[in-house]
């Protein structure tokens, strides 16, 4: 173990151990799972009531992870900043969830989805708790279809299967465009049984604001009640924090406006690594953006890459309508560069090529920032009654946007900020490096690497929340000896009063701009120079500019209303605070990986044909990163990364 210290932002940051332990237990990979879960300890039935868990999230994380341990029988309690746990975010999932069932009998296995995660991820996750999500992945469908989720199903009964990104089978279960919310549904009614049962108390419109540490241990949370303003310790034996991804950092995403890194964050100041912040998601199949004004992006579901195909004018400058430019002229540029993967190559490889196409002057659409997904073909083939039974809803969606009929006309996309493959470090256990902070869902860094395959992230959500957490969990409570908190502990009135200090800075400032204002402003920044392609000049640029926005926010943002009532503004700038220290440590750990991967592509790593440049020997670990203190530099902690059972090797899809 090393220890230095760094004085400016933009100097390599303090390394401080090499050998971050994933505590991942010892033995082939394929029965660790199986092994793991029988040597765990358990509690007895009778005795789980005594122990109280606090989950933060009720999306497919959050929720399964509640319903389950509820029926287990612990005493939960379940927090959300929406009115409804029917509102978290996974609601907006589209175009549907993995599995390795090889219902279609093209190939699949669990190995196979496996493999293809480990791939997809350009090597840079960690191959056993891959394994575990690919092999839990068919209980999953096996759980949803038990509560009744409305899966797709072909004309003989079978559950039906489409295809998604970097896979070469089709394993991807669906409902309609609407995935998500069916899943979600499934999960609310398991957590619903157990509010009425009494084991699980929800706390809906309720924002958690600090983790509360005693001696080490998570052991509770401050939250803010967003109708009444109240700030209050809630106390527990374990906490659990299914938050959802921060891809709003880049202010247009295709996140809700509601989606925060907050709950995150502030785990993370609180002690909690935070694992390569810099792997976040653009996705290549979104309304491209139409000007200043506009507040949020939106997904067209990749799904459609079944069935549409991707093209630009093979002259650049073009400015033919779509119908005008004959079939000779047009480049099918992902067909033509990755013909084994063609429009379903991975997000990361499509994002790239898109924005390839535009910046090379061949864009379509009024600002000529699109790439077009042509159905024609397809419909052609189909009839436009199969099109829209399997699309209907993405179809309209499209339409009420922007006013065009993709049955018609084809659809114009671009590359938006999406999911987020970084979050808080964790063990195999799902447990962050505070015991009795467990993190699930996006809001974990666990599976995907440098890179989320598509259909995977409602996979992992769902087997952490139903299948690894209610085995890990149990395992930790059993372990410890957990003595009851006392509400005027030091730690809990501390974390209490720094809750009310940052409310009370907030609404204490008096200047004229907006929230909105600066969180476009670091948008920008984030965008520029995090986005789907970075430098080393342009990242330490953004390492100086973030602070100096956030410098400026203090002085001159005005936060309107009170802190006593509903207060959307207040929620938006603590949300923003938050997001000023994690955007500036995105770019600080895109600048220290020396090397492109996955989603993350620094322009000085590439290779001749402009693909992701990776540099195994220097960087084949997991950048954890302890905070050091406001404006300090994060000290680094790196968990190599062991491929034994995928051999590592170059990503291609051609
Ligand atoms: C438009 C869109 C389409 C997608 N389509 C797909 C798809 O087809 N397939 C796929 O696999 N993935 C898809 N994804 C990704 C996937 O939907 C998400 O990664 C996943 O649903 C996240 O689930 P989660 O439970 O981790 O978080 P979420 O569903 O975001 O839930 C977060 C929960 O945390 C709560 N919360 C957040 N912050 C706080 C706080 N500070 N205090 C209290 N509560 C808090 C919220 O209230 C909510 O209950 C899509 C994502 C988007 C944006």
């Amino acid at each position: 173990m090393s220890v230095t210290t760094t004085q400016t932002m933009t100097e390599a940051p303090t390394f401080v151990e090499a050998t971050l332990d994933g505590r991942v237990p010892a033995g082939p990979v394929q029965t660790l799972w199986e092994r793991t879960k029988f040597d765990m300890k358990l509690v007895n039935p009778t005795n789980r009531r005594r122990f109280k868990v606090i989950i933060v999230g009720s999306g497919l994380a959050g929720g399964a992870a509640a319903a389950t341990l509820g029926e287990q029988g612990y005493n939960v309690e379940c927090y959300a900043y929406q009115d409804s746990p029917r509102r978290a975010h996974s609601v907006a999932a589209q175009g549907g969830i993995n599995a390795a069932k090889n219902y279609r009998n093209d190939g699949d296995s669990i190995y196979r989805l496996f493999y293809d995660t480990v791939k997809g991820g350009d090597f840079r996750s960690r191959e056993a708790n891959v394994y575990r999500l690919a092999e839990v992945s068919n209980a999953i469908i096996d759980q949803c279809v038990a509560q009744g989720v409305p899966f797709a199903r072909e004309y003989g009964g079978m559950l039906d299967n489409r295809s998604f990104g970097g896979a070469q089978v089709a394993r991807t279960f669906y409902a309609r465009g609407q995935t998500g919310q069916q899943l979600l549904l499934g999960a609310y009614q398991a957590l619903a049984r157990q509010i009425a049962a009494g084991t699980v108390k929800m706390f809906n419109r309720t924002e958690m604001l600090d983790l509360i540490v005693v001696d080490g241990r998570a052991r509770g949370i401050v939250v803010r009640d967003m109708c009444t303003g109240e700030i209050t310790p809630r106390l527990a034996d374990v906490v659990v924090v299914g938050t959802g991804g921060y891809s709003n950092a880049f202010f247009l995403s295709t996140n809700a406006k509601g989606c925060n890194g907050t709950a995150i964050w502030r785990a993370h100041k609180r002690g909690a690594y935070f694992a390569n912040p810099c792997y976040t998601q653009i996705h290549p199949t979104c309304i491209p953006p139409v000007g200043e004004h506009q507040s949020k992006l939106t997904l067209m579901s990749e799904s459609l890459r079944n069935d549409g195909r991707i093209w630009v004018p093979k002259q650049p400058g073009d400015t033919r309508p779509a119908d005008q430019i004959p079939e000779s002229e047009r480049f099918y540029y992902l067909e033509e560069l990755y013909p084994s993967f063609g429009n379903l190559s991975p997000r990361d490889i499509s994002s790239r090529a898109a924005k390839r196409q535009v910046d090379s002057g061949r864009g379509v659409g009024p600002l000529r920032n699109g790439v077009y997904l042509d159905f024609a073909d397809s419909i052609n083939r189909l009839g436009q009654k199969v099109i829209a039974d399997r699309y209907g809803n993405l179809f309209d969606m499209y339409d009420n946007i922007t006013g065009e009929n993709a049955y018609k006309t084809p659809m114009r996309i671009y590359p938006a900020p999406h999911y987020t493959m970084g979050g808080l470090w964790v063990d195999y256990y799902l447990m962050s490096n505070i015991p009795g902070l467990f993190v699930i869902g996006e809001a974990n860094f666990s599976d995907h690497g440098a890179n989320r395959l598509g259909a995977s992230a409602l996979m992992q959500g769902l087997a952490d929340g139903y299948f690894v957490l209610p085995s890990t969990l149990p395992n930790y409570i059993a372990a410890n000896k957990l003595e009851k908190i006392d509400e005027n502990a030091d730690a809990v009135k501390e974390a209490v009063a720094n809750v009310n200090d940052i409310t009370q800075r907030l609404m204490n400032t008096n200047g004229t701009k907006s929230v909105d204002h600066y969180h476009r402003e670091l948008g920008k920044i984030v965008w520029d120079y995090c986005g789907m392609s970075r430098t080393a000049q342009g990242l330490e640029k953004a390492i100086q500019l973030i602070p100096e926005l956030e410098a400026e926010f203090w002085e001159n943002v005005r936060v309107t209303g009170t802190a006593g009532e509903l207060n959307q503004e207040l929620e938006k700038a603590g949300r923003l605070v938050d997001y000023f220290d994690l955007g500036r440590l995105m770019c600080i750990d895109a600048l220290d990986r020396n090397e492109s991967c996955g989603g993350h592509f620094r322009e000085e790593y590439q290779t001749p044909e402009g693909e992701a440049l990776r540099n195994d020997e220097e960087y084949t670990y997991v950048a954890a990163w302890e905070y050091a203190g406001e404006g300090e530099m994060p000290l680094l902690h790196k968990e190599p990364l062991e491929f034994e059972t995928v051999k590592l090797a170059t990503r291609s899809y051609k």
